[in-house]
């Protein structure tokens, strides 16, 4: 008897290839969005590293010009608050830089997320409690609303989150006045935990809330005290790490009396 198999054609159906081609199309399309998403950021992330480096080299142009041999130096005061530019720009680039390479990390993958069984409660009283003796906090008030009846474990990257705490807490405090108030909370509601951060400031205009998450996207006339840097990709960062946790990030604002960001995440089994 003969063994050799004979070579059959694969049977397949012109609703399978229809499927198959409708899959193909729209990965190609989710490559192209990627890919627009990323020249974008690329677009905006020199522009944004121009400005600051151009005030950088104009002032060390100006005192090497001023401090030349045999010239006068530069008096102690006009020193001064050229040191304190070049610190604030150099801080500026500092932070634009850590994002980008942050994003950059977690998007390739080279940034591993360690998960870790931590009761929900006791996480976010933890980072509350730092918050609170932070001298970046001490003229604003800080409110803590997370039960103590709140006992859920949530599987997490527990620096990732801080992260996320620290990217919204930021925010909060950024975007509203001196003494406003900072609220954390937390619940449970249909078997997933969430936790927010709620502030009175500013708020953000209804046509910019679906766009606060994409890369680079800056409410344009919000108003950031000067000595803040804002590299527009903190919330972004949010959502990515958000959402490798099996979680979501929505906001709720109102122009004028203040913002929410909602994060929830799956209860640990
Ligand atoms: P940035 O580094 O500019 O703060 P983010 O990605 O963290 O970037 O935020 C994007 C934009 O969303 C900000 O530029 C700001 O306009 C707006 N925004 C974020 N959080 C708040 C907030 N708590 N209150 C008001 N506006 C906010």
């Amino acid at each position: 008897m003969n063994s050799k198999k004979k070579f059959q054609q694969p049977q397949v159906d012109s609703n399978t290839v229809a499927e198959l081609s409708a899959m193909l199309l729209e990965a190609n399309k989710k490559l192209q969005t990627a890919e627009r998403e990323r020249t974008l950021m690329l677009e905006n992330i020199s522009h944004d590293l121009r400005a600051p480096l151009t005030a950088i080299r104009s002032t060390v142009d100006y005192m090497r010009e001023k401090s030349g041999d045999g010239k006068e130096d530069i008096p102690a005061e006009e020193r001064r608050a050229m040191l304190s530019l070049l610190d604030a720009r150099t801080r500026t680039l500092e932070a634009l830089i850590n994002d980008l390479y942050y994003m950059t990390c977690i998007d390739s993958g080279r940034e591993e997320f360690n998960f870790t069984r931590v009761p929900l409660a006791q996480f976010l009283e933890e980072y509350f409690f730092a918050a609170e003796i932070d001298d970046k906090y001490e003229d604003y008030d800080l409110e803590l609303e997370v039960s103590e009846e709140l006992d859920v474990f949530v599987d997490i990257d527990v620096a990732k989150f801080s992260r996320v705490l620290d990217n919204l807490f930021t925010n909060a405090r950024k975007y509203s006045e001196e003494g406003s108030c900072i609220t954390l909370g937390a619940g449970v509601e249909d078997g997933r935990a969430f936790f927010y951060v709620k502030d009175n400031g500013q708020g953000i205009p209804k046509e910019s809330l679906p766009y606060i998450f994409d890369r680079t996207y800056r409410v344009s006339g919000a108003r950031t005290p000067s000595k803040e840097s804002s590299s527009g990709l903190g919330l972004s960062i949010v959502k990515t790490i958000v959402e490798n946790h099996g979680g979501s990030v929505e906001c709720s604002s109102e122009l004028g009396k203040g913002s929410t960001f909602t994060v929830t995440i799956p209860v640990a089994k």
